[in-house]
């Protein structure tokens, strides 16, 4: 495979996503730091998860092992706050509802912070806080009824915990926008607003930032419709089968096992004799089964990134999803 340029050949900079890419919870996953420590290239971590500052996730960072900035990192409410401090005059009052992230973002960005609508406010800034209670959503509602503008940080209706699956900022959004009956301007991921954000701090443009992401419709489809090419790392949420299920938004580029791929030679697949070819590697479609044949390169990642291939093929001529989901199965797992 000489000759194969490797992914970090190919861009300037990565925007990498942090739970299920650089940790899990508490703990680094296995290979990140490392592998993120040699890359060489300048790397913005862009989030959903608003709940704790740049300052606090780069202190993470570095207990890790990781070296990081508060600089090099981004969440949903910075690009809230953004938002609002684009449309409004520098000091506006704006309702900050959840955790400390939230209230921090809307003061860096240059705009007073209230935490009651019982005065004016010109924005609500809705994002996940652990202690965000009902009486909180009300003030949201009040402000929202009385004309404010309201911005979510993200609308993810779950959040995954070490107990099991807790109602995340798009489930609160939710109890808001039932109320109300106004949706809110979302700015998080899947939306492109924190990644054209990771490309203007590079100063690179996005076509030569790698965007790195675990999970498929937030990570992958955002970073996509910032105009950047995706890397799914499977090491978070989403696998190898879920990437062949996916429909084309949230498709990846390229697709890795683990973060330790992104200085080793990568294959691009490519149609070949009615198949896809990827390295020396062949993946076929046949009365609805999957072949993989030839060398299918270092973990078997060169068939399985064909086959990637040729199920999307398939599934963009009108297979169905049980099609689709049948032929996924028969994708082996990366070894
Ligand atoms: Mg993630």
């Amino acid at each position: 495979m000489t000759g194969l340029s490797c992914l970090l050949e190919r861009y300037r900079a990565l925007v990498c996503d942090l739970d299920g890419v650089i940790y899990r919870g508490q703990a680094a996953v296995p290979h990140a730091v490392e592998a993120l420590s040699a890359a060489g290239l300048p790397v913005i971590y862009a989030t959903n998860n608003a709940s704790r500052t740049p300052g606090e996730v780069a202190e993470h960072l570095v207990a890790l092992g990781l070296p990081t900035s508060a600089e090099q990192v981004i969440n949903s409410s910075m690009a809230g706050a953004a938002e609002v401090a684009r449309r409004f005059l520098a000091g506006s009052p704006v309702l900050a509802i959840g955790g400390d992230g939230v209230a921090a973002a809307l003061r860096d960005a240059g705009l007073s912070v209230v935490t009651s609508a019982a005065d004016p406010v010109v924005a609500v800034l809705q994002g996940y806080g652990p202690q965000v209670r009902a009486v909180d959503l009300g003030e949201a509602a009040y402000a929202i009824q009385g004309g404010a503008l309201w911005v979510a940080t993200n609308d993810d209706l779950t959040l995954p915990t070490d107990r099991g699956i807790a109602p995340g900022n798009g489930a609160l959004v939710a109890a808001v926008a039932l109320a109300v009956e106004v949706r809110p301007l979302v700015m998080g991921k899947p939306q492109p607003p924190l990644y054209l954000m990771a490309s203007e701090r590079l100063g690179v443009p996005a076509e030569k930032v790698l965007g790195i992401g675990d999970r498929l419709e937030t990570d992958v489809a955002g970073a996509t419709a910032a105009g950047m090419d995706c890397l799914l790392v499977c090491t978070g949420v989403h696998g190898v089968r879920d990437a062949a299920r996916a429909p084309r938004e949230y498709r990846p580029r390229f697709v890795l096992p683990d973060l330790r791929g992104l200085t080793r030679p990568y294959a691009d697949p490519s149609p070949h004799d009615g198949g896809v070819a990827c390295g020396a590697a062949l993946a076929r479609i046949d009365e609805g089964r999957l072949s993989i044949s030839g060398d299918l390169g270092d973990d078997g990642l060169d068939g399985i990134r064909a086959a990637l291939v040729a199920i999307w093929t398939r599934a963009d001529e009108g297979a169905s999803a049980e099609v689709v989901t049948r032929l996924a199965e028969q994708i082996p797992q990366p070894r």
